[in-house]
């Protein structure tokens, strides 16, 4: 049977869906393959955030086609679904799928194998079911990306993902017992609970978000739980509580901030104001200084004055956050943003994104230096045989490795933090 070769680009979700197509290949007979010289079939799962993500996608298919030696090459996913012309009209490309279209894939291609015209596989996102998806290949089994929820209605101004991905849909929450099972059947020790607009989860207008929440802290399945994202405007005190306190949700909140200057939110659309986030940041750390807290910011946003971005430097300064991940903004088409006028120069994005990279490195080495000493739960990941070092996760998002002269069970431990490394990781030693 063929050997397809699948690369994924983007966030959590695609790599969960990227993993269900992989899973549903086989059931179909096709082979799997990391290599390009054995691919027949390359599929590329493209992300459209940025311009850059853009890029990379275009990049990704040039390379795939060149590799491989010219096999067929499909192209799926949120660029795919929006861009489905352009891609199409790329020598490349020889079929394109939408995000209705991604799951019929493996029957699909029995005829587009046979033909030679390019074949556009994209309908509109009108009545879209859930479609279950989550990560079956990491390599050390150990943590699995499980998407509960899909699509977002809240059309912030820069952003391109409604147009792609749909209105907002969640898993049944009746399915989450069995499912959380099932993936700790298969090994996994960590279920990372993934969606476009996570805190949005609503099945059937009867169970949110802290429902599923409770549903995890009030059960066994052999497993810890992280959340992957969470909207500031959908933190409340239940959730804080927790994540500061259940034993089974990891000790870890990413936050999109995306700025500190309400000006700036207000025009992005965020139905949230910096204040209204600080108070929750020490809340959550005054109940349990260990968590850590990781922000998205976006720099150069139009508008976005010299004094607009101090603040939103002194504003995440004075936070007591661990990280950042940091966007420099990009104009996407279709959306309301890209024509607001007063855009900040490409330069000037650039020089703030590369200033917030360094306040992100001084608040994570910051943040390493006060677990010194202290007691996590440690996750094994990957482990490397030539320098016998076991590396993972504690709860708190703690990046460790152990000297280990063996590779840990995939299980839990507990660690106790010793040191931070040149390369920015932490060493820490079995209890
Ligand atoms: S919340 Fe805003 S930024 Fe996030 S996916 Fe929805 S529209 Fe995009």
């Amino acid at each position: 049977m063929q050997k397809v070769k699948l690369i994924n680009i983007g966030c959590k979700v695609n790599f969960a869906e990227t993993s269900t197509l992989k899973t549903k290949l086989e059931e179909k007979g096709f082979t799997i393959t990391e290599k390009f010289s054995d691919a027949e079939i390359v599929l590329i799962n493209t992300c459209t955030v940025t311009n850059n993500a853009d890029s990379d996608c275009r990049a990704a298919i040039r390379r795939a086609k060149r590799e491989s030696n010219g096999a067929f090459v499909g192209v799926l996913g949120c660029y795919a679904q929006l861009n489905s012309e352009k891609l199409a009209n790329m020598p490349e490309v020889n079929a394109v799928y939408g995000i209705k279209e991604k799951f019929q894939i493996p029957e699909l291609l029995g005829s587009q194998l046979r033909e030679s015209n390019k074949s556009i596989e994209v309908s509109e996102l009108i009545s879209l079911n859930f479609d279950f998806a989550y990560s079956a290949d990491n390599l050390a089994r150990s943590r699995c990306f499980l998407k509960i929820q899909d699509g977002c209605d809240y059309r912030c101004t820069y952003c391109t993902i409604p147009n792609a991905r749909g209105n907002p849909r969640s898993i049944p929450f009746e399915q989450l017992p069995e499912i959380f099972r099932e993936v700790s059947d298969k090994g996994f020790r960590e279920i990372v609970l993934s969606g476009i607009n996570l805190g949005e989860y609503n099945s059937k207008n009867m169970y949110y978000f802290e429902d599923v929440l409770h549903l995890i802290a009030e059960n066994d399945f052999g497993v810890r739980f992280r959340i992957s994202s969470i909207e500031p405007n959908l933190i409340n005190k239940k959730i804080i509580d927790y994540v500061c306190n259940s034993q089974s949700i990891c000790k870890h909140l990413h936050i999109p901030l995306q700025s500190g200057s309400n000006k700036i939110l207000k025009l992005m659309k965020r139905r949230y104001t910096s204040e209204r986030l600080f108070k929750d940041i020490l809340s959550i750390k005054s109940i349990n200084p260990d968590v850590c807290i990781g922000l998205d910011v976006i720099t150069g946003f139009p508008n976005e004055t010299d004094q607009d971005f101090q603040q939103t430097y002194k504003f995440i300064e004075n936070l007591p956050v661990s990280y950042l991940h940091v966007f420099t903004y990009s104009e996407r088409r279709n959306t309301p943003a890209a024509d607001f006028p007063n855009k900040v120069p490409m330069k000037i994005r650039k020089e703030r994104t590369n200033i917030l990279k360094q306040l992100s490195n001084s608040k994570l080495l910051a943040f390493y230096r006060g677990q010194i000493g202290k007691i996590h739960e440690f996750l094994p990941e990957k482990y490397s045989e030539n320098e016998k070092i076991q590396f993972g996760h504690t709860s708190n998002y703690l990046n460790c490795k152990i000297i280990s002269d063996r590779k840990l069970e995939n299980s839990f431990y507990l660690v106790q933090i010793n040191e931070i490394d040149t390369d920015n990781k932490i060493i820490a030693t079995l209890k």
